[in-house]
Parts: C-alpha cells; sequence; structure tokens
C-alpha cells in the first residue's frame, strides 16, 4: 500500500458525518480530525472521531507504517481491535 497524505486538520462539523474508523456518526458541532491524502493511486477523505483518530495511531505502532492498513467502519469507537479484545477478554475473567 501506497499514501501520500495531502493535508490534515481538526475541524468542527456543520453536519453529521461516518466516522472512517468505527463508523459511528461524528455529531455537528463535535470536532473531529479531518484527512486527505492518495491512497493505491485513488484520492481518500477520512474524517475520524479524535478518540478514533487516537486508536489509529496506537494501532499503527503495532505494525510497520508502509504495511499499515485497517478496515474502514469497522473498529470499535475510540480502540483498536486488539484493545477491544483485552477488554473482552478481560470481563471474562
Ligand atoms: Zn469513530
Amino acid at each position: 500500500m501506497s499514501y501520500v497524505l495531502l493535508d490534515q486538520r481538526q475541524s468542527k462539523a456543520r453536519k453529521p458525518h461516518r466516522c472512517t474508523w468505527c463508523g459511528q456518526t461524528i455529531e455537528p458541532g463535535e470536532v473531529y480530525h479531518f484527512a486527505s491524502g492518495i491512497c493505491d493511486g485513488d484520492f481518500q477523505r477520512d474524517k475520524m472521531h479524535l478518540v478514533c483518530r487516537q486508536a489509529m495511531d496506537r494501532d499503527m505502532q503495532t505494525c510497520d507504517w508502509f504495511d499499515y492498513e485497517f478496515i474502514p467502519f469497522g473498529n470499535p469507537r475510540g480502540m483498536t481491535q486488539t484493545e477491544r479484545d483485552d477488554q473482552q477478554r478481560a470481563a471474562k475473567l
């Protein structure tokens, strides 16, 4: 995978957006993380809850950045898949 970051900033939502990380709604008035870039030749725009963006940063640290991929809209809000698995395991003990 190749990814070139073009722009990133924090914005305040004027209308509802869907979070690329968790798939849940970013409500109007909420501050979110916006990023645009070129992913494998395709223009891409991501909007995420701030907590989801932080989860993605943690997730990226667990692997080689150039191989990093995640399932859009398929992650727990504000958590990585691994963190949620750990939490669920801990809850069963
Ligand atoms: Zn989210």
